[in-house]
């Protein structure tokens, strides 16, 4: 896809230009993919506390009932993706690549739906009673951050939040479901901003959109001046991470989120297009999140799509119903090839936050070997976090923890715009993550000894 010339567009400093591919994909229309027969659905799925379950093995389960739970604040229930039979209550290899607890359900009789209960009308419901629905529905953001949504709509009194973006750029190579909910469910979409603006009390909203999305771009405003809404569309430059929050609000409204701060320190909050779908299905269908679209493509897949399935369905079923994988398969990535992560197992399945599954032939891997840095600083160049990525990898490496907090590790995005750029091949995010969790553990160390 090309960007349109026509419009006029924002964005940040900095970040790469990678192969978009996403002309795979983008032209075609999504498809539901038919029910499992079985899901496993994992207990955490979310940023913050884990679920406990509510079933056991053999209990008998319909599709919307919640199944796994959490007293905690910043944590969001699970439910059950399909009507069956509880299978087991243990752990399953998972997508981040070790064993973790899942419910396992096997599909059984008639789908039959257990809803949640709704106001008649969302416009005149309390914000605080949408907040309650939105967590009883297992709403986390799903552009892949997965952070419980009802926390995100609930800022403290001592950030005041002016501005509501929603997040379409999906900037990530290969990834068009976000692009095709935004052509085929404008005014669910549209619907579903409304009600989380209304959750937050704030009536100034923005879509950003890359440009290379003209049509979602055009029914976009379209369907706003229809609607008699008061949103502005924005289009933004075609940028790797312009999708990365702190980006979107840098191009859209100037402000610069601080170092190690949040969104709504600049009165901002972000969310994505698919969150917004299915605030939409709560809120006014009464339906929890137990599916989304994603996309499965690459070229090492036979018949790419963008497929609405059940979160829990395991990846080979997804892959099976796009004609398969080719011979000469090397790698299968959850989410795009900048931050996903690459998978060894077609069992695992999709989470609340999989927005796609890429399968990649060789030829677009990176070399899989690495040389010396040769200090050339184009990492440095097209980190948008103004961070020197050569220096963090380095001191991760060498275990020098303590540095590396100094050199800003926790500002990472793990945008992977360093690696991607590297004429050495370094593994440079991967160093980066390793210093992340270093650093953490050393910190809390330190803590536990004061
Ligand atoms: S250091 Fe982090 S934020 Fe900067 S380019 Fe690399 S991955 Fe992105
Ligand atoms: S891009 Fe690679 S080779 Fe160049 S300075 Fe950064 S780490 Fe070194």
């Amino acid at each position: 896809m090309s960007e349109s010339p026509s419009l006029k567009v924002s964005t940040f400093r900095r970040g790469v230009h990678p192969d978009e591919y996403k002309n795979l994909t983008c032209h075609l229309p999504s498809q539901d993919l038919s029910l499992p027969g079985e899901v496993y659905i994992p207990l955490q799925q979310h940023i913050g506390a884990p679920c406990e379950p509510l079933v056991q093995k053999g209990d008998l389960v319909k599709t919307g009932q919640k199944i796994a739970d959490s007293p905690a604040f910043v944590s969001s229930p699970i439910h059950a993706s399909i009507t069956g039979v509880v299978a087991a209550v243990t752990s399953f290899p998972h997508p981040l690549g070790s064993k973790l607890p899942m419910i396992h359900i096997k599909a059984e009789g008639e789908e039959q739906w257990e809803l949640l209960s709704v106001p008649e009308s969302w416009e005149s419901a309390a914000p605080e009673n949408l907040q309650k629905l939105v967590r009883e529905a297992g709403i986390v953001g799903l552009g892949g951050a997965a952070f419980p949504t009802h926390v995100k709509m609930s800022p403290p009194s001592d950030k005041p939040v002016d501005h509501f973006i929603l997040n379409g750029c999906e900037c990530e190579p290969f990834l068009t479901c976000d692009h095709r909910s935004m052509l085929e469910d404008t005014d669910r979409i549209l619907t579903g901003m409304a009600i989380m603006m209304k959750m937050m009390r704030i009536d100034q909203g923005i879509i950003g959109i890359e440009s290379n999305k003209a049509d979602a771009i055009a029914i976009m405003e379209a369907r706003i001046e229809a609607l008699n809404l008061k949103f502005k569309v924005q289009p933004l430059k075609v940028k790797y991470p312009q999708g990365a929050e702190k980006m979107l609000i840098d191009a859209a409204l100037g402000r610069k989120v601080p170092a190690g701060g949040l969104p709504m320190d600049v009165g901002v909050v972000v969310n994505n297009i698919a969150t917004a779908l299915a605030v939409y299905e709560a809120v006014v269908d009464g339906k929890p999140l137990i599916q989304r679209m994603l996309t499965v493509t690459g070229d090492a897949i036979e018949n790419p799509g963008n497929i609405i399935t059940r979160i829990g369905t395991p990846f080979q079923a997804c892959v099976d119903a796009c004609g398969g994988l080719k011979d000469d398969t090397s790698q299968v990535f959850m989410g795009g090839p900048m931050m996903g992560l690459v998978q060894y197992d077609l069992q695992v399945p999709t989470l609340k936050a999989t927005s796609g599954i890429v399968c990649m032939q060789s030829t677009h891997l990176k070399n899989a070997r690495h040389y010396p840095c040769i200090q050339c600083g184009t990492c440095v160049d097209v980190c948008p976090m103004n961070l020197v990525p050569t220096r963090l990898s380095r001191l991760a490496e060498t275990g020098k923890y303590e540095d590396c907090k100094e050199w800003g590790v926790f500002n990472c995005i793990e945008c992977g715009s360093c690696a991607f750029v590297c004429p050495s091949s370094i593994p440079l995010v991967q160093w980066i993550r390793v210093g992340k969790v270093k650093s953490n553990e050393q910190q809390q160390k330190l803590k536990a000894q004061a």
